[in-house]
């Protein structure tokens, strides 16, 4: 009754508010004008009358302003700078109170079972189909992230029916975690692992607590849940490597199928492209708003020599349009796109708020045979007939296995687990990590995002009514441009840049850095000095570092974090790739397509670089040391590798060495980095997974 009141409360007041807000307008649909670079200074005519009404104030302008304004402007930014002010989550700059509305329904206090809690109906629901769980199922997959969501589809489809039991650890996603726009405030809620990486000296010196940050979803749906929605997919190469290495299977050709079995492409352009997928569930899209700002950065990398194309077709490299996995302007996770569709299957069922603590495995024979877990804090055990599947990441998987006995024997025993196959888990820990300290500031007004002209009722309810304008920026990102240092090997990429509508100061300290933990005293004393400026940035990503690190229990307590040591930069290559890298945005920002917008670099004052002198190759070094950040890729904790590799913990099948009925499906698998981001590998790998099962249980009758 309280969840019908409340529906049809918010459906009039939503119609009420459209109506007052949005009038009678004749709107044009995303289809009519998908594209709308309204604040594109070199074609003002672009806005329809919707952008101009609604989107408000990202309209064509002048870029040029008198000394006078220029210097009104700085004076303003001077007086925005306030005493910190406790906000709702403790945000310590103003924010739009429309974001503030918003994140009440998904704060870190929230819980759904508050009696009474008025939010309750915006959060997703999954239901036992029957009420209640089997004695025991077909399989058992423990994480319902990006991996185990496809997994579970796959598994639980056609016939013979295969019963599955999936267990997550998070909650159900809703409606506000669809809005593209918001994606750095999720990773603020209880939707993620909040992981620190352990403490390393000279890395991370401008993050809280000088740990570098490095959180994963959980949630229904992982960590596609609250990334920023890139699809990129890496290069041909990056996969026939992992082939070569004895990885039978992995090579592009074998693996190009699952890419496209799981993509909807909409990529207007591209569409009919061989390599890209027309039938799957997850709908890759651009993103229907656009700063000018991207034109400028597509037509910088067009005079440097880097065309723009589709980054994810394998014969080309440059730049192009960032692609997301977004449903029309709303983020498509991997639960919304796999287990959606099919929550009323009887045979999958999906248990929420489960945290499972141990695989059991028989000591003589070696078998899985049942994981324990934890719902409302009561001790459970499910059984399973065929395998247990590990889909819960590259934190969690390894994890598991170790608390469960597969693992370093000598670190174990130290622990008190008993040994059950001596695996050099966690042995290595690969990572993208990035550098969000370019920033250009410009002399324009509204050509760049910030957030207190993007977050505002009207643009929600555009969102809401159309799925466009700017709600639907991911994370403030347009485009994405992949290059060769002097580094690389020649055959791949080694940086990645990403293009941002702004920069760290959009939101003026808000989201963006809390989102990476950059400290009060390091964004004060760097970026405050920009705050209501029009800025632009490119972060570079470093997509092969050299450097390892490692990941090991912390305990034998399932609920303490591992610890996670990321060794950034131990191999000094990586550091002279990225300041190549650094040097090459710069010289983008300052080439003849930005000078419209009188971009000039701003070379901040860190506290623990002020001896550098500014733009020296000292400075850059300490700028990396104190901003560097992971981009929360991790790669390689439960390796896969052939029998003669050490270093292994699964078979090119993903079954883990030395134990049977048991397999890791998710990126921890992967033995390296690769050229690109990671959701569109997960689900790769889901998909593969799933047919490798299924073959070797095709003759079993249920
Ligand atoms: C903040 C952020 C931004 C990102 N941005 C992008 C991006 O824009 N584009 C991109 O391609 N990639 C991005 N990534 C990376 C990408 O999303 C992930 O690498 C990928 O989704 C991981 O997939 P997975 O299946 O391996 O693990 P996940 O999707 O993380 O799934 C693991 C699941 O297992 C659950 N779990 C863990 N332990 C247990 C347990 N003991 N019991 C029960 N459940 C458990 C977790 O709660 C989680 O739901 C981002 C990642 C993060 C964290």
């Amino acid at each position: 009754m309280n969840k019908i009141l409340w529906i049809t409360f918010v459906t009039i007041y939503i119609s009420y508010v459209q109506s007052a807000i949005i009038g009678k307008d004749e709107f044009v649909t995303v289809e009519d004008n998908p594209y709308q670079n309204v604040n594109d200074i070199a074609n003002p005519d672009v806005g329809s009358a919707r952008n101009e009404r609604i989107l408000w104030p990202y309209v064509a302008e002048s870029t040029t302003k008198s000394e006078n304004e220029e210097n009104e402007t700085d004076e303003n930014v001077n007086k925005d700078v306030k005493p910190r002010e406790k906000r709702f989550l403790h945000w310590s700059y103003p924010q739009s109170p429309i974001v503030d509305m918003m994140m009440q329904t998904m704060s870190v206090n929230y819980s759904p079972n508050v009696a009474g809690d008025p939010f309750d109906f915006l959060r997703d629901s999954y239901q036992l189909p029957e009420g209640k769980l089997l004695e025991e199922y077909d399989y058992i997959i423990v994480g319902a992230g990006t991996s185990g969501s496809v997994l579970a589809a796959r598994l639980t489809e056609g016939k013979p029916k295969a019963t599955v039991l999936l267990l997550e650890a998070g909650k159900p996603e809703m409606l506000l975690s669809d809005i593209p726009a918001l994606a750095p405030y999720i990773k603020l809620t209880h939707y993620v692992w909040p992981y620190t990486m352990e403490h390393q000296p000279g890395v991370c010196l401008g993050s809280e607590e000088q740990r570098c940050y490095s959180p994963q979803g959980k949630a229904v749906g992982g960590s596609s849940v609250v990334n920023d929605m890139i699809y990129s997919r890496g290069r041909p190469q990056d996969w026939d490597r992992i082939a070569a290495d004895g990885n039978y299977g992995w090579s592009y050709d074998e693996i190009l199928p699952y890419y496209k079995k799981s993509e909807r492409c909409e990529l207007r352009k591209y569409k009919n492209a061989t390599y890209s997928g027309r039938d799957g569930e997850l709908t890759v899209e651009n993103v229907p708003f656009r700063t000018g700002l991207v034109e400028a950065f597509l037509a910088a990398g067009r005079l440097h020599g880097n065309p723009t194309i589709d980054y994810n077709a394998p014969d080309q490299l440059g730049f192009g349009y960032v692609q997301t996995t977004q449903n029309r302007g709303h983020r498509l996770s991997a639960a919304k796109a796999f287990l959606h569709p099919h929550k009323r299957r009887k045979n999958l069922h999906i248990l929420t708020d489960a945290k499972v603590t141990k695989v059991v495995i028989e000591p003589q024979t070696k078998r899985a045979y049942a994981v324990e877990y934890l719902k409302n804090h009561i001790k459970h055990t499910a059984r399973c007939r065929r395998e247990i599947i590990l889909a819960a990441g590259a934190v969690g998987s390894p994890q598991l296995l170790m608390l469960s006995g597969i693992g370093p024997k000598e670190k174990l025993e130290v622990l008190g687990i008993p040994v059950i196959s001596d695996l050099r888990v966690g042995k290595s820990l690969y990572d993208h990590i990035a550098f969000p300290g370019i920033v250009f500031k410009l002399n324009s007004n509204n050509a760049s995002l910030q957030e207190l002209k993007v977050a505002t009722l009207p643009n929600l309810m555009q969102w809401l009514q159309f799925g466009d304008g700017l709600m639907t920026t991911p994370g403030l990102v347009e485009a994405v441009g992949y290059i060769k240092t002097s580094h690389s090997d020649g055959k791949v990429p080694d940086v990645e840049l990403l293009n941002l509508g702004g920069s760290i100061v959009s939101d003026n300290g808000g989201a963006f850095r809390k989102s990476l933990k950059i400290s009060d005293k390091t964004y004060v004393t760097a970026f405050s000095g920009l705050h209501g400026c029009d800025t632009w940035s490119a972060i570079p990503i470093l997509l092969h570092p050299k450097s390892k690190g490692c990941l090991e229990l912390r305990d034998n307590d399932p609920f303490s974090h591992p610890k996670l040591y990321g060794n950034y930069f131990t191999d000094p290559q990586d550091m002279e790739t990225m300041k190549e890298a650094i040097k090459y945005v710069i010289k983008l920002g300052e080439s003849e397509p930005f000078k419209k917008y009188g971009a000039q670099l701003y070379l901040p004052s860190y506290p623990n670089c002020q001896s550098h002198g500014p733009g020296s190759d000292s400075y850059w070094d300490c700028a990396i040391r104190t901003m560097v950040v992971s981009l929360h890729h991790h790669v390689g904790t439960c390796k896969m590798g052939p029998p003669n590799d050490p270093e292994a913990i699964v078979d090119p099948e993903l079954r883990v060495y030395g134990v049977d009925g048991l397999r890791v499906v998710d990126l921890s698998v992967l033995p390296h980095t690769i050229s690109g981001h990671m959701t569109a590998p997960a689900l790769m790998i889901g998909e593969k997974a799933a047919d490798m099962i299924k073959k070797i249980w095709s003759n079993v009758v249920v």
